[in-house]
């Protein structure tokens, strides 16, 4: 079967890693075998966002080092305590901290809650992100990392998931498989990672996809004892080969 045209997005030249260059073809036949393998045990992900935008950009901002439950358990606080969000924006910086202290890093995810609110109501005057439909996906990745504390992986959740954009959000455990499958280089960084998937999986795939491979991390590929011998990607993991993946 001869090989699709392999472009890479301007945005992921400088992430690309060359030990994934030089494998291309090769890569791009194994990242299909994994995503098909893994609609067929896993099923497809329904599409549907699950916050509406803003409420998804603070939920994952809470959930940065953290589980989804503690992120969801602070952001729940968040909102009884406050009655709307230019009370969480005005509030002192304390109360807020407070807040949201079930998701940990309450120093660091408070302010940075108050930093989005402010941006918004400064620059637009209301809390509502759903202007970003209207810019280019790079455009809306620049304004929301823009925020001081939100990186490329957040930005990357809300806009696919609330904008259906073309971008592959890595978390720690996207991270991890995808370097036990071989299909990231033992020392690469998640926006190196992210790179690799959007060069080797077309955008269609970036939903299902993130999805079951949480789904793996969570439930097969753990992070202290990988249950390979219940993995469905097995035959194809350099790690369960005994190939070095860091
Ligand atoms: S074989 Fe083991 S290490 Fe490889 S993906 Fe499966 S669970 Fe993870």
């Amino acid at each position: 079967m001869s090989e699709p045209d392999i472009s890479i997005a301007p945005h992921n030249e400088p992430y690309l890693p060359q030990e994934v260059r030089a494998r291309l073809p090769e890569l791009r036949e194994k990242a299909r075998w994994i995503y098909y393998r893994l609609l067929e045990h896993y099923g497809e992900p329904d599409w549907r966002p699950h916050y509406p935008p803003l409420e998804e950009l603070i939920i994952t901002t809470l959930a940065q080092n953290s589980t989804d439950r503690n992120a969801l358990q602070a952001f729940r606080r968040l909102r009884e305590r406050f009655p709307t969000w230019e009370a969480v924006m005005t509030a002192p910086v304390e109360e807020v901290i407070e807040a949201v202290r079930p998701a940990g890093l309450g120093n660091q995810k408070g302010p940075r809650i108050q930093a989005i609110l402010r941006k918004l109501w400064e620059e637009r005057g209301d809390f509502d992100l759903s202007f970003l439909e209207k810019m280019s996906t790079e455009e809306a990745e620049a304004w929301l990392t823009d925020i001081k504390g939100i990186g490329h992986k957040t930005a990357s959740i809300v806009l696919l998931f609330n904008f259906q954009r073309p971008t592959f959000p890595v978390d720690t455990h996207v991270s991890r498989v995808s370097k036990r499958l071989g299909i990231a280089p033992p020392k690469a960084t998640t926006r190196q990672i992210r790179a690799i998937w959007e060069t080797l999986v077309p955008p269609e795939w970036y939903y299902p996809l993130h999805l079951n491979l949480i789904r793996h991390g969570r439930e097969v590929c753990k992070a202290r004892r990988p249950r390979c011998e219940v993995c469905v990607l097995r035959e194809r993991c350099d790690a369960a080969r005994g190939e070095e993946t860091g």
